[in-house]
């Protein structure tokens, strides 16, 4: 099987690693059926840095029996769920043992600071597990009492073995988000991790053989038409869960229908509002404004990309706003302080490029940024584009990248026809001292997600997912565990009369 060696940048805590890039299968590595391999490169860099296996729909095919097989030996109800738990935590324990690692692999192969990657991402994706490891075996029936003569009770069953493909703005921290409540629910995995950043998973891969069983997790990477595709349409993968764009959920969702109707669940994108009230405390609201866009160089499908600001506060809080972007530090993954990353990829880059242009050509105010920054690397400037009509490309479209849009608002009700304007549902937030009008706009506006003076702050105990065309279902908490079952109705006969 394939392995990459990687290289940190000097003064970096750790010098090289090596690590297996094959088909993850069974707890073991392999070529993959094909023998090709895809090239993943470093974004602050421009750099190749590993040949990962390239599956194929064979490879999927062996990975649906190995997980087919440990769901019908080994997990699933094999396995109590006090026991699934405790294995949960200890993978948690192993991602913070490994998290200077972990990280590290990160940062290379997705671009952003490592000291984020350490403390967020891995550190995330540790207290999500744990977070599941504690909920495994809790998602109890109920006994239904129905007539004098009958009761019946209802058991929440593991799905089987499920389908997993994530992208790659968040490869650990997605990675954990799936497992987790697939794990504790009981079922067994197969996940395609993206094929721009598959190497912490791959790494992670490694803790998980320490843990689990053979088969209960199973890992590849390929291109989405291929091993995407394959899995959406499996017919011995009894669900698929999928996070990235719009574009692909649609075609997952075919692929399932066309299939064996498996359920499935989206997460897709957003156009996310974030509105400024005359009444916000506006230091406040800038430094979330900024975070809440800027974070993860804009790659979030919760970004707050669309800022809304009250018309008599207009100028005051924009100034505040683009001081507080204009100190945002702009590096590399291994520079101290760096806060924005590179895009993730070449077509990232590409794309986003692609998205300011527009807004030059429509005649949006390039009010900060607006080009690349640097010279090596897939970098762009902390962007802000004013005077924007909600018809223009930058006002409609998800960017995925470091530019935001303000648009002005007289009041509410002006507000809410603007802000739920769009075809996304994903998130939203508002700002305000006025806690009625935060929870009386809270009502109003169509998304999964509302933050109230904050933004982009998760939390494991509290569902996330998409109102409208961001989606389907909720990742997090006890819901996403309810996504990994199936429930079963037994009906008891007491003393009944027979027909
Ligand atoms: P994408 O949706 O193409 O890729 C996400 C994952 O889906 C990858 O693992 C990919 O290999 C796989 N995939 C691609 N085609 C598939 C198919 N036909 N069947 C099954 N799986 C398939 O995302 P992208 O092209 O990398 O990014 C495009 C846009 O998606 C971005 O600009 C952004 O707007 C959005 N995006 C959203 C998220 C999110 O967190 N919701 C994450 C990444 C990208």
């Amino acid at each position: 099987a394939p392995t990459a060696s990687l290289t940190f940048p000097e003064g970096h805590s750790l010098k090289n690693i090596d690590l297996s890039v094959g088909v993850f299968i069974n707890n073991e590595w392999s070529a993959g059926e094909g023998g090709k391999t895809i090239e993943v490169r470093a974004p602050a860099y421009d750099k190749v840095i590993a040949n990962v296996a390239e599956a194929t729909e064979n490879d999927v095919d062996r990975a649906v029996d190995a997980a087919e097989k440990a769901f019908e030996t080994v997990w699933g109800e094999h396995t109590p769920g006090s026991e699934r738990g405790r294995l949960l935590m200890k993978l948690a324990d192993l991602f913070e043992e490994h998290a200077e690692t972990l990280a590290s692999i990160e940062a290379l192969d997705n671009g952003k600071a490592f000291g984020i990657a350490k403390n967020f991402d891995v550190m995330a994706a540790a207290g999500c597990l744990r977070f599941y490891g504690g909920l495994a075996g809790k998602n109890d029936g109920k006994t239904i009492e129905v007539n004098e003569s009958k009761f019946a009770f209802t058991r929440h069953e593991p799905i089987g073995v499920v389908g997993q493909i994530i992208p790659w703005n968040f490869p650990i921290l997605m990675f954990a988000w799936k497992l987790g409540p697939a794990l504790a629910a009981g079922c067994t995995i197969v996940m395609k991790v993206s094929e721009i950043t598959p190497l912490s998973a791959f790494y992670a891969c490694q803790l998980i053989a320490k843990v689990f069983p053979p088969g209960v997790v199973n890992v590849l990477t390929g291109y989405g038409n291929v091993v995407g595709a394959a899995i959406s349409s499996h017919m011995r993968i009894m669900k698929v869960a999928f996070t990235g764009s719009t574009l692909v959920g649609r075609q997952i969702m075919k692929a399932a229908a066309n299939s064996n109707l498996k359920p499935v669940t989206l997460e897709l994108g957003g156009k996310s509002p974030n509105i400024v009230f005359e009444d916000a405390d506006l230091d406040q609201a800038a430094s979330w404004g900024a975070f809440g866009l800027f974070f993860n160089a804009g790659q979030c499908c919760c970004a707050g990309s669309r800022i809304f600001i009250q018309e008599s506060i207009y100028d005051k809080f924009l100034e505040k706003l683009t001081n507080k972007i204009k100190s945002i530090k702009v590096g590399g993954p291994f520079e101290a302080d760096a806060f924005q990353g590179p895009l993730t990829s070449k077509l990232q880059y590409d794309r986003v490029s692609a998205h300011i242009q527009a807004g030059k050509d429509e005649g949006a105010t390039v009010h900060l940024g607006g080009g690349r920054h640097g010279t090596e690397g897939y970098f762009i400037e902390p962007t802000i584009f004013t005077d924007v009509e909600p018809s223009m490309k930058i006002a409609k479209e998800e960017i995925f990248g470091p530019v935001i849009v303000v648009q002005k608002f007289k009041d509410e009700k002006d507000l809410i026809a603007k802000a739920n304007d769009t075809m996304y549902g994903l998130a939203s937030a508002i700002f305000s001292r006025d806690i009625s009008r935060a929870i009386s706009v809270a009502k109003e506006i169509k998304a999964g997600t509302v933050w109230v003076n904050c933004y982009n702050t998760l939390e494991n105990g509290v569902p996330f997912g998409g109102f409208k065309m961001s989606g389907i279902g909720r990742e997090l908490s006890s819901e996403a565990i309810l996504n990994y079952t199936a429930v079963k109705a037994v009906h008891i006969n007491l003393n009944g009369p027979n027909p």
